[in-house]
């Protein structure tokens, strides 16, 4: 990251708002060695812990950027669900009987959205970024160029920002949204949360969530890091639901209020003490219908709302960013086709969609007040808990969801395979364009994820056969010249048997889970998978054609329409940046 600005005072990516999606856009553009502001109206960072839950698609991602143990030093592992239906326990789900194994992180990880923000800006500054705090973007005009952003800065004077490409991350409330003209579909939930992060005594557990649904009440107990500290959540029994729409978070609460409402709703004898964050607030569900406008994009909650069923909010936005930096930087840096970024909308658009269908349905099925889903409850809610518990598949699906490990984007001129007739079916069900790149062991203290690591393109040649040394010398001379050529930052590793054993050229494999976790195996013995930096299979082949791969990538970055993504000179991305 440079001081932000290129040398004709337009910036390449300005980026509006610095929470969660925001700060991480930002680090990734930076480490990509694109120029990037970014901005956010508060003078300081947020105290509050709002978002609490770090999904383990978002671990994986905080991992391959070097970031996921600072996540994990300040967080506490929640261990499983229990969910109580009328005073009974009727389901309790430990993460270790439901997390697949081709990821390290099978649980979810408590930890507040400030301390997530830190971790951000942190990293932010190592890579030579600052949020440049007070500043609040008020409007933008938009030419064939560029973007210009009207802002009120810290000193009270209004100023001009001129930025190639726009990245709204600017919340709920999002200015760029509203300036795009976008709409913002959805509505508002009638129930009113009120919601303590406090010291917890009460007779459960502390390591565990826990989901109450009591008549048309609901509450429910999410541990955080600190001894019996934890957050609770219940909807307000006393409250009548069609007051005036209130923002979220906006208007306080007493603590022994909250109180009262948890017992109510848990039957529990409940002591809440030592809040250090208290809130009263109102639950929406709205999406935007378009990712891109032109130059600038919407991201996070500036593009999609939801109830915290599930803890989707702030992963879905950290996944947004993850998807966008990569492609702006690959256009701007890599003179790569501007319908790359189309692609931003085309992949997320739907994810959001998603997230907001099933956040609804999760929030109807235990928060509506409704008297018949009240009554339907009584009876559904053990059936369904029953069965969740029994049947595995069922199990593993919910997991897939709610961790975000289960997204896939729909394949098309970004997201192709080359797979031969006779291919195996063991390949067809192996993970596909547009799938996530999984995790597996390659040997006893080894594992893909430490291959993936940088964000960057991966290209993973795998063979189940062993090679010989002619083998290993021709394949890492052609993975050499691929990295060499590739247009964007790259890196290539082949994982294999080898005749000769170990070679530093290659990452002998010592365990056959890395194969059968990508398909190869009896009748499709050899594979070549490109990654993108977000964790994605690009591409794929039956066989270890790198000049395919070269034909792929020449086809992602074919230089664009006049007036679309341009190659501009920049220094090399410094190391300490990779
Ligand atoms: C009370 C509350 C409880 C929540 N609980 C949960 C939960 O339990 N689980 C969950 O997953 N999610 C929860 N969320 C939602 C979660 O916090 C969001 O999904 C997440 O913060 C989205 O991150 P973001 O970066 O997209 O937006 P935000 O975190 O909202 O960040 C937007 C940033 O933009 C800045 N900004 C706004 N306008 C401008 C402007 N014009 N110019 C410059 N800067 C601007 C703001 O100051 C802010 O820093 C909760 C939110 C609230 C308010």
């Amino acid at each position: 990251m440079t001081d932000g600005t290129a040398s004709d005072g337009v910036v390449d990516v300005l980026v509006v708002g610095a929470g969660p999606t925001g700060l991480l856009a930002a680090g990734l553009l930076a480490r990509s060695g694109i120029s990037v502001r970014i901005i956010d109206k508060n003078t300081s960072a947020a105290k509050e812990t709002r978002a609490f839950g770090v999904q383990a698609r978002s671990l994986e991602l905080f991992a391959s950027l070097g970031l996921a143990d600072a996540m994990l030093d300040r967080g506490l592992v929640a261990t499983g669900v229990q969910v109580f239906a009328e005073g009974e326990r009727v389901a309790e789900l430990s993460f270790d009987d439901i997390a697949p194994n081709d990821t390290p992180y099978g649980f979810l990880l408590m930890v507040s959205q400030s301390e997530i923000e830190a971790v951000l800006v942190d990293d932010l500054a190592r890579l030579g970024g600052t949020v440049e705090r007070g500043t609040e973007a008020t409007a933008l005009d938009r030419d064939a160029d560029a973007v210009t952003v009207h802002v009120h800065d810290a000193s009270g004077s209004e100023a001009a920002i001129r930025a190639r490409y726009v990245i709204g991350s600017d919340g709920a409330h999002s200015t760029v949204r509203k300036a795009l003209g976008l709409s913002f579909a959805g509505a508002t939930y009638p129930q009113t949360f009120l919601l303590a992060d406090a010291t917890v005594r009460w007779p459960l557990g502390s390591d565990r969530l826990s989901l109450f649904m009591r008549g048309s009440g609901f509450a429910a107990f999410l541990p955080l890091r600190g001894r019996d500290y934890a957050r609770v959540m219940v909807v307000d029994p006393t409250e009548a639901s069609s007051g005036a729409p209130l923002a979220q978070g906006s208007s306080p609460v007493e603590l022994d209020v909250v109180e009262r409402a948890f017992r109510h709703s848990t039957g529990l004898d409940v002591t809440l003490s030592d809040p250090r964050w208290l809130s009263r607030y109102r639950v929406h569900h709205r999406g935007v219908d378009r990712y891109r406008v032109g130059r600038c994009f919407v991201a996070g909650d500036a593009a999609h709302i939801h109830s915290p069923a599930g803890g989707q909010g702030m992963n879905t936005g950290l996944q947004d960013a993850a998807n966008l930096a990569w492609k702006l930087a690959a256009v701007i840096r890599h003179g790569a086709a501007d319908a790359l970024l189309d692609s931003y909308h085309d992949e997320r658009w739907p994810v959001g969609q998603a997230v907001l269908a099933q956040t609804d349905r999760m929030f109807s099925a235990v928060a509506d007040p409704s008297g018949w889903v009240v009554a339907l409850r009584k009876v559904l809610a053990p059936a369904v808990a029953a069965t969740l518990t029994r049947i595995a598949p069922l199990r593993n699906r919910a997991f897939r969801f709610v961790s975000q490990l289960g997204i896939r984007y729909e394949p098309g001129r970004f997201l192709a395979e080359e797979t031969s007739e006779g291919a195996s079916s063991r390949w067809r069900d192996g993970p596909g364009p547009g799938r996530r790149a999984p995790d597996a062991a390659t040997g006893r203290h080894r594992d893909v994820f430490d291959l993936l690591a940088g964000y960057r393109f991966h290209l993973l040649a795998l063979s189940r056969e062993p090679l010989s040394r002619e083998d290993i010398d021709g394949l890492s001379a052609e993975l050499a010249g691929f990295v060499r050529d590739c247009p964007a930052p790259a890196e290539a590793h082949l994982v294999a048997h080898s005749l000769v054993g170990r070679d530093e050229r290659l990452v002998q494999a010592e365990s056959a889970r890395v194969f059968d976790a990508y398909g190869i195996g009896p009748g499709t013995p050899r594979g070549l998978y490109l990654i993108r930096p977000d964790g994605y299979v690009a591409w794929r082949t039956d066989s270890l054609d790198v000049t395919a791969c070269r034909r792929f990538v020449e086809r992602v970055f074919a230089p664009g329409s006049p007036g679309a993504g341009r190659a501009v000179r920049l220094p090399p991305t410094p190391e300490h940046a990779r």
